[in-house]
């Protein structure tokens, strides 16, 4: 089923998600649902506050970037079978010198900034079994795993840009959160006045 995402100015978009556990009610048809959500507006990450859901969970398939000549084969090939459920995640460490991404959001269509993060993470999850894993990331794997983590800590990638870019985006963030905007997939916007 799809989902309707949650666009920029929504309340549940600044909230710390809340932890879950194995008997969070229909789990398995969340998560299922999120992936097909994310594929349909052809996203490479989601997470559940963007479905309208403050808890620790977001979903990752970074296949798209694949594709891209600037990589080298190794992290294309890493990036192909990328696909990862991630639930109570913790970032224990991040490395590395800050690099520049051109970041976007499914709930802030037509906007791209660049975002500066650090290039190497560590982190400790439960997958969709609850099972516990420890793994290390790097580029773009890092680098998308680093947005839908903030996410779950209420925060979104133009919080992190410069202040003279906040004040140029200002007006195209009131009319996304009004809806006034064209975007293919389903959104959902929290300032569109209700029809009498
Ligand atoms: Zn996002």
């Amino acid at each position: 089923m799809i989902l309707p995402i949650v666009a920029y100015g929504d309340a549940v978009l600044r909230k710390k998600g809340k932890e879950i556990t194995k008997d969070y009610p229909n789990l398995e048809a969340l998560i299922e649902n999120m992936y097909e959500t994310m594929y349909e507006a052809l996203g490479v990450g989601l997470a559940a506050p963007q479905i309208g859901l403050p808890i620790r969970l977001f979903i990752v398939d970074t296949a798209p970037f694949s594709e891209d000549e600037a990589l080298d084969t190794e992290e294309q090939e890493f990036l192909k079978d990328f696909r990862q459920t991630f639930i109570n995640p913790k970032i224990i460490k991040e490395e590395g010198d800050d690099w520049a991404f051109c970041e976007g959001c499914l709930s802030i269509p037509e906007i791209r900034e660049d975002v500066f993060r650090q290039p190497k993470i560590k982190i400790e999850f439960f997958d969709e079994s609850f099972k516990k894993h420890t793994k290390e990331y790097h580029g773009l794997a890092a680098r998308v795993i680093q947005h839908e983590y903030d996410h779950i800590e209420g925060v979104l990638f133009t919080d992190k840009i410069s202040s003279l870019k906040k004040r140029l985006i200002k007006g195209k963030l009131s009319n996304i959160s009004k809806g006034k905007i064209e975007v293919d997939y389903k959104m959902r916007f929290p300032d569109i006045k209700k029809k009498r």
